[in-house]
């Protein structure tokens, strides 16, 4: 189940295209804890990193959500348990040893790249060593 995130979105797969250019693999929409029905975006599992990218709206973006005029309270509600449910699949993973990346939309796709490649070459590197 993914509640309230829509599969494969114009910045989800811009930013897989640009990882895999950069020569990385990962899984796609896949959970970290097999038990945790949470999927990640981009899945690491070697090096245990797992990448999320937020939309701007269902996730209150400081900068781009728009508080709605009509049914508010309806939003706002939605908008608190999407974030509590964002920051409880934050921790549950970091408990579990993973590293958390998360992206909103309108990060720029190679600035975003660049923080995957350093942190999942950066795991792989200590997991090898
Ligand atoms: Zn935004």
């Amino acid at each position: 189940m993914r509640a309230n995130r829509r599969r494969d979105t114009a910045p989800e797969l811009a930013l897989r295209r640009e990882v895999h250019k950069r020569g990385l693999r990962y899984y796609v929409d896949t959970r970290p804890i097999p038990e945790l029905r949470r999927t990640a975006d981009l899945l690491f599992p070697r090096a245990k990193v797992a990448v999320f990218v937020d939309g701007c709206f269902w996730h209150g973006c400081p900068a781009h959500h728009t508080h709605a005029r009509t049914n508010a309270a309806y939003w706002a509600d939605k908008l608190a348990k999407n974030r509590a449910r964002d920051q409880n699949t934050n921790e549950r993973l970091r408990a579990a040893g993973w590293v958390v990346l998360r992206f909103w939309e309108h990060v720029p796709v190679s600035e975003a790249a660049d923080q995957v490649q350093s942190v999942v070459s950066a795991r792989r590197f200590a997991r090898d060593a």
